[in-house]
This record gives C-alpha cells, structure tokens and sequence, in this order.
C-alpha cells in the first residue's frame, strides 16, 4: 500500500448496471460513486447481491447480457496522460480490448473460469503478451517466465507446457495473476480472488499482490465479502449493499469507527467489537434485487430501524468529516442522531 497522489486513476461516478429480467428491471448497481488513486488498494465490501461483482466487471466492460451498463461515467486515466469514459466506449470494442489487459487486469475468484483448459498455461500468458505488447513468439516467451517467475510459480521455464487442469487452486491463481500483470497494468481488479482457496494459500495470495503492488505501482480494487482482507490490505473502503454505497471512505474510519449499521454488521460477523466474545450474524437474508424494500434498502435487516422513515424515505449519500460518506438516516444532518438504546460516535 502507498499513498496515493491527488489525481485519480479511476474515478466512477453514477454508475448504474442494470439487468432486464423476465421478472423485471434488476438495478444491480444502482448510482454508484467512488474513486481509485494511483497505487491505491481500495476495497468493495458487501454480501453476496450486494453489486459489488457487478461493480468489478463494469469497469472491466465485462457484464454479461441482459446486464448492460445504463448510465454514469467512469473516467480512467490511461499511461500517456489522457483520459477515457469507459462507460462511453462499446464493451467489445477494439479500444475497450486494447484497455483490457494492458491498463487494466483482473483476477476472478475461480481461476479455472480465467483458464482455457485446452491450452498450456505458456500459450495464454503469451498470448496477452503479444496481442497487447506486440511481442515476437520469443519475446513473449521470456516475457511470460518472467511473469510466472515474479508471482512465485515454482519451476517456471520447464513448466510452461503444463496444462491448468494439472496444477492445484492456488498455482492456478497464480497462473492467473502472471497473466493479469504480464503487461504491467496501472489498475488490477481483484474479485474475491482469494476466496475460493485455504487459509495458508489465501495469506500467501494476498502477501504476492501487495508485493507485485509495490514492484509494479499499481493500483489495486478488491472485492470481497471478508473484513478480515479489508484490515489487512485496504486504504479505503466502498460498503455496498442492494447495488449501493451505503458507506465509504479510509479504511481506519470504516474498521475503527463504522457508521453505517450495516457496516457495523459486517464488522460484528469477524470481530467481538460489542467485547462480549461473541461474533454475531447480520440478522435476516439480502432481499432480492426485484423485491426491494421502500425507504431504506437496509431497513428489512437493520436494528435501528426508525418505523415511518427508514421504510418510507430513502436516506441520501452524505459526505462526513471530509473524506467519508454515509447513506444513513441516523446521520442526516451530518451528525449522529442518538436513538433510544443506540449510541453512535
Ligand atoms: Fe438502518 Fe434507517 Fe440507517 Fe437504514 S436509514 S441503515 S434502516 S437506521
């Protein structure tokens, strides 16, 4: 992690990602907002429906139809100084391919669904090498070892015809990342990519990305449902529940001092924060998107719910103290209303 410099590398404001289903209009991310600094690791929390994927891939111009990128703006600055709306350019387009790869990488949370069983692990590394470098055949070849030699794949150059089937979850990963940073991106878009492993590997992940972040100066988005990454690696934080931000900004305020009670819910479920020595779970399941609640998204799980409002009126995205925002009736004037039984500070 490193402080990032004012400019920022990616800045998305408004987004919106739908999805027209059978059963309706699915508003996955829903006028979604934050920005991405250079070298910067910032972290997109929430549950499974939360929109956090969705979030990943629109960035990427990797949302599968019927989800369509509806709306909003998301301004990536590019190497040379310029900048582009990635939500204005045709996801299949030849600038939108030559952006993918080459500025920006991903890694997903199974690397088989990244893999082409059917090809060595050398052929797929190559080919990303030369489509978006230009390399010769050998060039790329040197290139990919020195990928695979960077994210610690034991055995690199005499392993290069190995095929993924024949390697374990976490040298799959890593198989994944060499492809993802081969060309040296300024943004790597990270989704749950650790979830899918153990424990040990999981560290050993996530110990390789912010080495490779630092060597590379890159900027990394992560998305994850795991407080626990979020400590170890964020410096800020975007909480995202029903396809919005419910609360965002640095990573010491979010872990420290949660406003937002969803957040607070998220916090309860990996740490004893009530000092009790108990985890708790978030009461109640996320609604589906089709199905959502009036008022407040979070109001049919929240414990300080206030009837009248909070399932009638939608609360606003406020900024607080500079850096931090939160969607919270609880904070509508900026300042925390003390209800009954709930103390917030
Ligand atoms: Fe809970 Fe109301 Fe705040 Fe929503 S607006 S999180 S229901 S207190």
């Amino acid at each position: 992690m490193r402080a990032p410099t004012a400019a920022p590398l990616l800045e998305v404001d408004n987004l919106r990602t739908h999805f027209t289903t059978p059963g309706g209009l699915v508003k996955s991310v829903d006028g979604v907002s934050f920005t991405v600094g250079h070298q910067e690791t910032v972290c997109i929390v929430g549950e499974s429906g939360s929109g956090k994927s969705i979030t990943a891939r629109s960035i990427m111009g990797l949302v599968r139809r019927p989800g369509r990128v509806v709306g909003g703006r998301m301004n990536f600055r590019l190497r040379d100084g310029s900048t582009v709306d990635l939500a204005a350019i045709p996801p299949d387009s030849a600038t939108y391919r030559a952006i993918r790869g080459r500025e920006i990488g991903m890694i997903f949370q199974e690397p088989m669904s990244a893999l082409s069983p059917v090809h060595t692990i050398g052929s797929q590394i190559e080919e990303g090498i030369r489509l978006h470098l230009g390399f010769g055949a050998r060039a790329a070849r040197e290139r990919a070892v020195d990928a695979l030699e960077k994210v610690g794949f034991p055995g690199a150059r005499q392993r290069l015809n190995t095929y993924p089937f024949q390697l374990s979850g976490g040298l799959r990963q890593r198989v994944c990342i060499a492809m993802a940073l081969a060309c040296e991106p300024s943004l790597l878009i990270a989704d749950e990519p650790t979830t899918a492993l153990d424990v040990t590997t999981q560290a050993n992940i996530l110990e390789l990305l912010l080495r490779l972040q630092g060597e590379l100066g890159m900027a990394i988005v992560f998305i994850t449902h795991d407080l626990g990454v979020v400590a170890e690696i964020a410096d800020r934080v975007v909480v995202m529940y029903l396809g919005q931000v419910m609360e965002a900004g640095p990573a010491s305020g979010i872990l420290g001092h949660p406003r937002h009670p969803y957040t607070r819910g998220l916090l309860r479920c990996v740490a004893d924060i009530e000092g009790d020595g108990l985890l708790r779970a978030i009461p109640g399941i996320v609604p589906h998107p089709l199905a959502r609640p009036p008022g407040c998204p979070f109001s049919t799980r929240c414990e300080e719910m206030m009837p009248g409002l909070c399932d009638t009126t939608a609360p606003e995205l406020l900024a607080i103290n500079g850096e931090s925002r939160v969607r919270c009736h609880l904070w509508s004037s900026g300042q925390p209303h003390v209800t009954e039984g709930a103390v917030h500070g």
